[in-house]
């Protein structure tokens, strides 16, 4: 039998990306690294029949800055108009660094803290001062804080980062033995949370924003494409907020209506709009699910033939699942609060998961600034490495020279026993120099960790990692949100059929 044929160059090659060139599209790698969805879980999105979006900081990107700012400002009037603390506390500075998502406040101790993903404490701030190594340990030692107990508090949205951030502000300038004008650390957080929670409720921080959208809003040129690009794959989109129908309709008539000939109004890209939900408990029991049957707010189903209500007040997934005819993993929900939207969906409706992070655009972009700093950081540990393995194997040495020396100490002759003194003390000397080196080599690792830390956030680091791990928060992105990526628009760019697969998970052995 004759030898197989080599196969021609050009088909072999067929697998590897230098071949695209010969397909008409662009490359996955080609789409800039801050607009790619990264892939936690493999999701088929030919199997996806219906998608929802929040809309807060998920279809409505807020100018970060700007909001914060404002929530903090309207927070610390209302601390002195209905709290009746000192005026001084109006003349307080937002700064928009002090807090990150997945950090945790403890009310107790007026700390806010980072937790690695273990829950174990990381870092911590006494209002804003850095608490030292010696009192982190004598709080948090072996101390994983319950989060289910209400002495913490976490930062799981946006939302709550003006709160977090007045209240270290108050115990960094106002603090006196432990009080903040009389009151204890949990009483002054008890006070901001009502202050803040009402600032939402009371419809003024809402009125501000709409008086001033283009200050508040960052418009999304992609994002009425995107979600046409999912109606014309044949998906059925929903919106599902927290936020009632008023505010709902003034922000995304502000966002969506009149960008697109075939989308006069903004509700024309939406099958079901559910505002007022009361996510998380939406995916539990919820509550009755009210139908607003007037004539501007009913469509026709197209499947049923029928006409039903398009806007929905309260309800549950539940309901909403017997109303839209689909349910479970033909579900992707995308949303941006780790709680309300992304965990209490996928565990208690089995929805898919879509996370929407818009700090991991800078995250991306302060990563691949400091790459040189981390290999370099890599080089100095895989010395350190090195020079602790050979000051082992030293020190193994002298302890083992030691041992011949005292065994049969009295049969020794004195000339073998100078030999091994000063094989000892060569040893010794080696060891000394090993350790000296050890030393100025972990001080470089020090000042390039700290380096690299600050040009994420000066007082916290990255928001992924905490250390070499994964931080709270980015463990709680890896488990709960299926895919994540930093805009609802960023789908634009992929086929919408696309098969979104995890990459090959590494186990230590398999690292290089
Ligand atoms: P979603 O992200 O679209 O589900 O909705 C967020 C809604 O929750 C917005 O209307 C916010 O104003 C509101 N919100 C955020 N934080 C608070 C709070 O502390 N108390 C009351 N409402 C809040
Ligand atoms: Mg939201």
């Amino acid at each position: 039998m004759s030898a197989p044929a080599a196969l021609p160059k050009r088909r072999r090659n067929v697998y590897y990306l230098d071949t695209l060139e010969e397909f008409p599209y662009q490359t996955e790698r080609n789409i800039s690294k801050v607009k790619r969805v990264f892939v936690n879980r493999n999701l088929k999105m030919k199997s996806i029949r219906m998608i929802g979006f929040d809309m807060d900081h998920t279809l409505a990107m807020y100018n970060k800055v700007m909001i914060e700012q404002l929530a903090f400002d309207m927070t610390k009037r209302k601390m002195v108009e209905e709290k009746k603390y000192p005026t001084e506390v109006q003349e307080l500075k937002y700064d928009s660094e002090f807090v990150i998502r997945g950090l945790v406040v403890d009310k107790v101790h007026g700390n806010v803290l980072k937790l690695d993903k273990h829950q174990y404490v990381v870092t911590v701030h006494h209002g804003k001062q850095t608490l030292s190594r010696e009192m982190r340990k004598i709080i948090y030692t072996n101390k994983r804080p319950d989060l289910a107990n209400p002495e913490f508090y976490s930062v799981d949205t946006l939302f709550s980062i003006p709160e977090v951030a007045l209240y270290a502000e108050m115990i960094s300038s106002f603090e006196v033995d432990g009080k903040i004008f009389g009151k204890t650390y949990q009483e002054l957080f008890d006070d901001i949370r009502f202050c803040i929670d009402k600032t939402h409720r009371d419809g003024t921080l809402k009125a501000q924003i709409l008086a001033n959208p283009e200050l508040y809003f960052v418009k999304d040129p992609n994002m009425a494409l995107s979600l046409d690009k999912f109606i014309r794959s044949g998906k059925v989109l929903f919106l599902l907020t927290n936020s009632k129908l008023d505010y709902t309709d003034a922000v995304m008539s502000y966002l969506l209506n009149g960008e697109l000939e075939q989308y006069p109004d903004w509700k024309d890209y939406f099958e079901f709009i559910l505002v007022d939900s009361g996510k998380p408990e939406f995916f539990l029991k919820g509550t009755p699910m009210k139908p607003l049957m007037t004539k501007d707010y009913t469509a026709r189903d197209k499947r049923l033939g029928v006409k039903r209500a398009k806007i929905y007040e309260r309800g549950s997934s539940q309901q909403f699942e017997e109303v839209a005819g689909f349910k479970g993993e033909e579900v992707l929900y995308v949303g941006d609060h780790t709680f309300g939207d992304i965990l209490r969906s996928k565990k208690s409706s089995g929805w898919r998961t879509a996370m929407v992070i818009e700090e991991l655009e800078r995250e991306i972009q302060v990563a691949e600034r400091v790459a040189g700093m981390y290999d370099e950081l890599d080089k100095v540990e895989e010395l350190r490495n090195e020079l602790r393995f050979q000051s082992n194997l030293v020190s193994e040495k002298i302890e083992q020279l030691r041992e011949t020396k005292m065994q049969d100490y009295e049969k020794k002759s004195a000339e073998e026993l100078i030999a091994l003194d000063h094989e000892m003390e060569q040893a010794s000397e080696k060891l000394n120099r090993l350790e000296h080196r050890l030393t100025q080599n972990l001080i470089k690792i020090k000042e390039l960790q700290t380096k690299v830390d600050k040009a994420f956030n000066p007082y916290w680091g990255p928001l992924f990692k905490a250390g070499k791990e994964n931080s709270r928060f980015g463990d709680q992105v890896e488990d709960y949100a299926c895919i994540y990526t930093s805009r609802s628009s960023n789908f634009l760019l992929y086929p919408s059929n696309k098969y979104f697969q995890t990459m090959r998970e590494l186990m230590a052995h398999e690292r290089d």
